[in-house]
């Protein structure tokens, strides 16, 4: 399904949520600290941030522990997610998030990305991971 499109207002409030989130990573080896925040067709936002290990390919990036807690709570539709970093320009989900989150997004779903300043760009799935492989690739299963 195609994401509604998001008000100002909504836009306004992912942002917050996504930079404010950037204080919840746990990041002791990178310093690297993302935050993550989706908003649901519900209206509901959930946010996430990197986790990292000490066994360094452990880690988990914001956008699936973002997803993670979404999925796991009982949502299925997005309306847009906001990644934040602390750099400039701003930082785009690696490979293997955008593999993750096209799982549970349609190529028009709109992912901003925010710099330390707070300045974003607006990309869609289709942009980030064109010719994907998602669900709908698949087999019918019997
Ligand atoms: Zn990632």
């Amino acid at each position: 399904m195609t994401p509604s499109p998001i008000t100002p207002a909504e836009l306004e409030i992912l942002s917050t949520k996504a930079t404010a989130a950037k204080a919840t990573a746990y990041c002791p080896y990178s310093k690297f600290r993302v935050g993550a925040c989706i908003l649901t067709e519900q209206g509901e936002y959930i946010t996430g941030a990197n986790v990292e290990n000490a066994s360094f390919p452990v880690g988990t990036c914001a956008e699936r522990v973002a997803f993670g807690t979404a999925v796991v709570s009982g949502h299925k539709d997005f309306k847009a997610l906001a990644v934040a970093t602390d750099i400039k320009p701003p930082a785009s989900p690696c490979g293997m998030c955008r593999q993750f989150i096209r799982e549970f997004t349609t190529p028009s779903f709109p992912v901003y990305m925010y710099d330390v300043d707070g300045n974003y760009v607006v990309k869609t799935m289709e942009e980030l991971l064109p010719d994907s492989f998602g669900p709908d690739n698949l087999p019918p299963s019997s």
